[in-house]
């Protein structure tokens, strides 16, 4: 059977017989992990593979005060023969696959030079064994990101569990520090702390942990799991708020996977739309380098302006709203980089040209191909385009957009105004009544025949 939860690219990189000889074993490791997800996931059924199929949440609940590992993010639960629900731990129910990447981990802690990554190894190897997996992850979070090479490989985060939203999922991602110089996160990190003091509201309501924050920009060599199946172009880590408190956050941005969805997605699709002169005269590294960037500020400020209480206040639209958010506040700390000096006029209004053109058409057509969670992106794109349209920042002529980017540049600072209130105290009635007012799909069916044609083939 091929293995479609592992996916590796194929690079030469200057890298020592060693690393190499490291690197070859931390790729067999993820194809085991890649063969676990595969135990897990089963798309016809919400809680997947981690409960018996006829079970409920309330069930599960209930015995729960009897046996707390049925609650645990890594056990499966089993009903026995007199129908009683029991727990096992993941050490034991993946024991093949388990105790292959042990072996591996420990041959392969042997050959690094970094010591971080050597630990992380060797517990690794040690977890596999007796699911001390809590311990891995808060190791993997307290390396501050210095490390050449770095792996991640356990059961990550819950949002497969469908049911109790508790079980996490085998994922991993083996990766090589990229140029991290070019895109010097650590400037963009500054920038957000200097925009939130600035804000009346935003003073005393942010939590700020901007030293607690590490962001990797990488390449990737190898995808394991749910990243496999569809590989991020950034993630931050952890999504548990206790943990952010306690560890801070990790930002993990992904070169190859930006440029592989980019390339295949969004950049036809938006030479498909604009005029060709505005793209054409700007050189292929130097769209590749502000489609990461745009990756990474959106990232930078999801991680960095949190709110209390509002997924609570939100409901339902937190996850558009959040998304929708963090897109215009890293727009807006990007535009701080052009007065810097940084980036200048056509690097930012490529920016916001990609996330707010670009990727406003290449979610909505090309959902039909990702599933359900790409609409929470949608949903927020499609009210900015219609909000930019009435402020005529952008436009529609003879089946092509057309942008005004003075006005587009201010469009974007008054919608984050609005989108940041809310997340810092608008309610679930707040957010539903923008999203009716600007929620109106009808601009994409001029393109509907010209871009389904570029994404589906047909
Ligand atoms: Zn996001």
């Amino acid at each position: 059977m091929k293995n479609t939860y592992y996916k590796e690219y194929r690079k030469t990189i200057n890298l020592s017989s060693k690393e190499k000889e490291l690197i070859v074993l931390c790729k067999k490791m993820l194809k085991e992990c890649g063969n676990i997800y595969s135990f897990q996931v089963n798309s016809s059924f919400p809680g997947c593979n981690f409960y018996p199929r006829d079970v409920s949440s309330k069930e599960i609940i209930k015995h729960s005060k009897k046996d707390k590992d049925l609650l645990s993010p890594y056990t499966v639960v089993k009903r026995d023969k007199d129908g009683n629900l029991f727990s096992v731990l993941y050490s034991e129910e993946y024991k093949e696959s388990l105790s292959k990447i042990s072996q591996l981990a420990k041959k392969a802690y042997s050959l690094s030079s970094d010591k971080e990554l050597a630990t992380y190894l060797k517990k690794l190897s040690k977890a596999c064994l007796d699911n001390s997996w809590e311990d891995l992850e808060n190791y993997w979070l307290s390396i501050d990101g210095a490390n050449k090479i770095d792996l991640q490989l356990a059961p990550i985060e819950p949002y497969m569990d469908g049911l109790l939203s508790i079980k996490h999922a085998f994922q991993g991602t083996l990766r090589i520090s990229g140029d991290r110089k070019k895109f010097n996160p650590d400037d963009y990190i500054s920038v957000i702390s200097y925009i939130n003091t600035q804000s009346n509201y935003l003073r005393n309501k942010t939590v700020r942990r901007n030293d607690q924050v590490s962001v990797r920009i990488d390449d990737c060599l190898a995808l394991a799991g749910d990243q496999a199946a569809l590989p991020a172009r950034g993630s931050n880590y952890p999504n548990d708020i206790e943990k952010v408190k306690k560890y801070g956050t990790k930002i993990l941005i992904y070169t190859d996977n930006i440029r592989l969805r980019e390339e295949k997605l969004t950049l036809p699709i938006l030479t498909a739309l604009i005029s060709p002169e505005f793209l054409g005269s700007i050189s292929k590294d130097r769209i590749f380098d502000n489609l990461v960037r745009s990756v990474m500020m959106h990232e930078i400020a999801e991680a960095l302006i949190k709110y209390p209480n509002s997924v609570k206040r939100l409901k339902d639209m937190y996850i558009p709203v959040k998304e929708l958010h963090a897109s215009l506040m890293g727009a807006k700390v990007a535009s701080f980089h052009v007065l810097k000096g940084v980036l200048d006029h056509k690097d930012y209004k490529l920016l916001l040209l990609f996330r707010f053109v670009g990727r406003t058409f290449s979610d909505y057509f090309s959902r039909v191909l990702f599933g359900k969670a790409i609409n929470h992106y949608v949903r927020g794109y499609t009210v900015a385009f219609n909000y930019f349209l009435k402020n005529g920042a952008v436009g529609i002529s003879e089946r092509r957009v057309w942008v005004n980017y003075p006005k587009l540049f201010s469009a974007v600072d008054s919608l984050s105004i609005i989108f940041d209130r809310l997340m810092a105290e608008g309610s679930f009635e707040d957010a539903k009544k923008l999203f009716k007012k600007y929620e109106d799909y009808s601009f994409y069916k001029p393109f509907e025949h010209k871009i389904s044609k570029l994404i589906l083939g047909k």
